[in-house]
């Protein structure tokens, strides 16, 4: 994101500060990435002249050549930055244009958020361009080492998924988190020049249905068969898009099988609450698949009785991580019991190893994203009503 210089009176004249020029911010929305939420401190680290101001009221709170190693803290009643109580709840640290800001010992490009939270802890938020945004994030999500079509295509669903957030984020604190529950983003560290050149390619490209920004998303590996949107989230009018279809070409690839074994006591222990009084357990019965095989109901029996759960809670219970998928059979051997499965995530939209498997065919980006999301086309994200152009 390019910005706009302005000069303060009171500086040297090298001292040039940044602010946000609406016409220029109007080229790209800017994301506000929650980095760290609810923590007691931070460090901050910016060796270029910087300043803090309050986020409501724009008042200045301190200025600096640089900042080494300062500690950002909640005080009483509001932030303490460095040596500074401030009353402020939210304060804005911008630097000046292209300079990195540290959080501990991680760089960060655009301008960091402060805020302090009803607990008395510390929210931090990064707030940049959609486009350096994606550079970064899209590292953090796939290897830059992948073929050249495939990171091109994970840049439209990544940046429609961003854009659709700070659309429907918009007047909340931010718009993403830096970790899974939307899309990793690790900073500056993760940028790579593949991933650089794959943004910078697609730049401004989005999928956009009936003359709308996408509800896009994405997962590691759908076991061969994508997933509806529908059976996750309520979602306007179940667009054709957002239906699962089955993929060959993540078949044999990473994260297309899984096993997980757990004792049974262990087992039941998890399943917490509802499962409790059912006794010693027996056996799963899985009671409804749905089109793509993906489980919408268990029953656990016990000695002593039985309990159903939603697929979705089931794989709550037991982590996203252990069971990795909801297509998956389960069996009991012995005191243990034993889970087979395929892909890992949710399974809705694209399939970031089919898409691997796609490109390393020598499918196109074009190709990729329209057999993960059709009838959706690429088109410019300015124009679109989910276009948002500032903060
Ligand atoms: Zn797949």
């Amino acid at each position: 994101m390019k910005k706009a210089f302005v000069r303060f009176g009171l500086f040297p004249a090298s001292f040039s500060w940044v602010l946000l020029s609406a016409a220029i911010a109007a080229e790209e929305p800017t994301v506000r990435i929650a980095i760290l939420q609810e923590v007691p401190s931070v460090r901050v680290t910016v060796l270029a002249p910087c300043r803090a101001t309050d986020f409501s009221t724009g008042k200045l709170i301190g200025q600096w050549p640089n900042l080494k190693w300062q500690g950002v803290e909640a005080g009483n009643p509001g932030l303490k930055i460095g040596p500074i109580q401030t009353e402020s709840q939210t304060v804005l640290l911008e630097t000046t244009n292209d300079s990195i800001l540290r959080i501990d010992a991680r760089p960060y490009r655009g301008d960091l958020i402060f805020t302090r939270t009803p607990a008395g802890r510390l929210t931090v938020i990064n707030r940049l361009g959609l486009e350096e945004y994606l550079v970064g994030a899209l590292a953090s999500e796939v290897s830059s080492d992948w073929p050249m079509e495939a990171l091109k295509a994970h840049a439209v669903v990544s940046r429609t998924m961003v854009a659709h957030r700070v659309w429907i984020q918009k007047g909340s604190p931010f718009d993403v988190t830096a970790d899974t529950a939307t899309h990793l983003y690790y900073g500056v560290a993760s940028e790579r020049q593949r991933t650089k050149e794959a943004v910078e390619a697609t730049r401004g490209q989005v999928l956009a249905y009936e003359g709308e920004l996408l509800s896009a998303t994405f997962h590691a590996n759908c076991g061969g068969h994508t997933e509806d949107a529908s059976e996750l989230w309520q979602v306007k009018g179940d667009p054709a898009p957002l239906k699962g279809r089955a993929d060959p070409y993540c078949r044999g690839l990473k994260h297309f099988r899984w096993q997980a074994d757990l004792s049974s006591t262990a087992f039941i222990n998890a399943l917490g609450k509802t499962a409790e009084g059912i006794g010693d357990f027996k056996e799963c019965e899985i009671l409804e698949r749905n089109a793509s095989g993906r489980v919408r109901a268990i029953r656990i029996r016990g000695a002593g009785g039985s309990a159903l759960f939603s697929g979705r809670d089931f794989r709550k219970l037991l982590g996203s991580n252990r069971l990795r998928s909801l297509n998956f059979t389960v069996n009991r051997s012995g005191r243990r019991v034993m889970f087979d499965g395929f892909g890992w995530g949710h399974g809705v939209g694209l399939c970031q190893w089919g898409a691997y498997g796609m490109a390393r065919r020598g499918k196109t980006m074009d190709e990729i994203l329209s057999f993960y999301f059709p009838s959706a086309k690429p088109r410019n994200l300015k124009g679109l009503p989910g276009f948002v152009s500032s903060n």
